[in-house]
């Protein structure tokens, strides 16, 4: 018998949290392995936070709450996109969900009907093209390589617009760490205002953790015009070192924000109260600790980025954002290692890297972008510097 649904084959599980799971398997082993495939800061979730938390239980907090999130939580919320975004969202066009992903998860299942297509900018966050498969979509992978900085251009954006494009997904930043700029999102938005067919996805889950005073911008900000196509999508978990917790939250129009609460309403209900009381703390209390995180990933960019360029055959472009690096092993393709393996593709130089070396980065084919790789640069200075070592050592092995 095979008791799972058909729709099942179509999706995989998500690889970085499965990269994830086998190299803390290896650790656990004794092996020495390090992690950089995680997409979570390592600091810990600010004390006024946690405190809130506690507060919270404490207060008999502990009840069913409204899924779209409490009022508290719901007025954070609309704050939050008034003054860091310019956006003004009234109550029943705010919703929140058990994290970013849920609320990408449930925008689909409420909007997608068999066929539609959703088009997807690569390298693109893992759980994507899977999300929108699993609400019966068809994902439309659009490459945008290292030359155009890892961003969609309106040329590429148009060609790929049809009667049948339901959703544009924007990431800003991205996996790489690219941001779209000011005159970047406006151009989008020249095209984007002629098919009044597309919705679009802002997902702007690190718009906190950008470098070198990069100014960061979405897009119904940047062209009011669009506002009532956009769903725009934030979250606690990159900005307060909160992935555990899982709150997400979006603005949108209100007809989909409607349809998304029926989901949520039949499905999760809502995610914790408690860590809903957390969030109100997060997004309406003191915000420079953001800063100070912000100055030591700068620090560890630097660091990983100028040892990586050291490295023959590797060369990385510098992120303005979130926290990873995306280096290209196109010199690494066409090697071969020690035991005589041939490296054909990233993956077989990500599996040489932990076989080597003990370091677990992920494939750039993961993220739909072939031949990179992705590096998580959330850990300390001197794991980073030992990670980098290897990684040279391993490379300088290969023939
Ligand atoms: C982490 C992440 C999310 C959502 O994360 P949650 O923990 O579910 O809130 C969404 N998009 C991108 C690009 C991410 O990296």
């Amino acid at each position: 018998m095979n008791f799972v649904a058909d729709r099942l084959s179509k999706i995989k599980p998500s690889m970085t949290v499965g990269i994830n799971v086998k190299a803390k398997a290896l650790k656990d082993e004794g092996k020495d392995v390090i992690v950089l495939a995680a997409g979570e800061p390592d600091f810990n979730t600010p004390k006024n936070i946690r405190d809130a938390a506690s507060k919270a239980m404490e207060e008999g907090k502990t009840k069913y709450v409204p899924g779209k999130g409490t009022p508290e939580l719901q007025k954070a919320i609309q704050k939050k996109f008034r003054e860091d975004n310019n956006i003004d969202y009234q109550l029943d066009e705010i919703i929140c969900g058990v994290g970013g992903k849920h609320i990408i998860y449930n925008a689909m299942m409420a909007t997608i009907n068999p066929g539609d297509e959703v088009i997807i900018t690569a390298p693109f966050w893992v759980s994507y093209p899977d999300i929108v498969l699993l609400a019966e979509g068809n994902p439309v992978i659009v490459e945008c390589p290292q030359s155009q900085n890892f961003k969609i251009t309106p040329e590429q954006l148009e060609k790929n617009i049809n009667s049948k494009t339901k959703w544009l997904m924007l990431n800003s930043p991205n996996p790489t760490g690219s941001v779209y700029s000011k005159k970047e999102l406006e151009d989008l938005a020249l095209i984007l205002k002629k098919y009044p067919n597309v919705l679009i996805m802002c997902d702007d889950i690190y718009e906190k953790i950008v470098y070198d005073g990069i100014e960061f911008h979405t897009l119904a900000s940047i062209e009011p015009s669009l506002k009532d196509r956009c769903l725009t999508l934030n979250g606690v978990s990159k900005s307060y070192c909160m992935t555990g917790w899982r709150l997400g939250y979006c603005g949108a129009p209100k007809e989909i924000i409607a349809a998304m609460n029926k989901i949520q309403s039949q499905s999760t209900t809502s995610t914790s109260s408690i860590t809903m009381a957390a969030a109100v703390e997060a997004i309406s209390g003191p915000q420079d600790f953001i800063n100070e995180h912000n100055k030591k990933f700068l620090i560890r960019r630097d660091l990983v980025l100028n040892k990586l360029n050291d490295i023959d055959g590797i060369t990385c472009q510098k992120p303005e954002g979130a926290f990873y690096v995306y280096p290209n092993c196109e010199g690494i393709i066409g090697k071969k290692t020690p035991n005589g393996k041939h490296i054909s593709n990233d993956e077989d130089f990500m599996t040489y890297l932990l076989e080597d070396q003990g370091v677990a980065g992920v494939h750039g084919a993961a993220f739909g972008l072939s031949p990179y790789f992705r590096l998580s640069y959330a850990t300390s200075d001197a794991i980073l510097e030992d990670a980098c070592n290897r990684i040279k050592e391993a490379c300088n092995k290969l023939t």
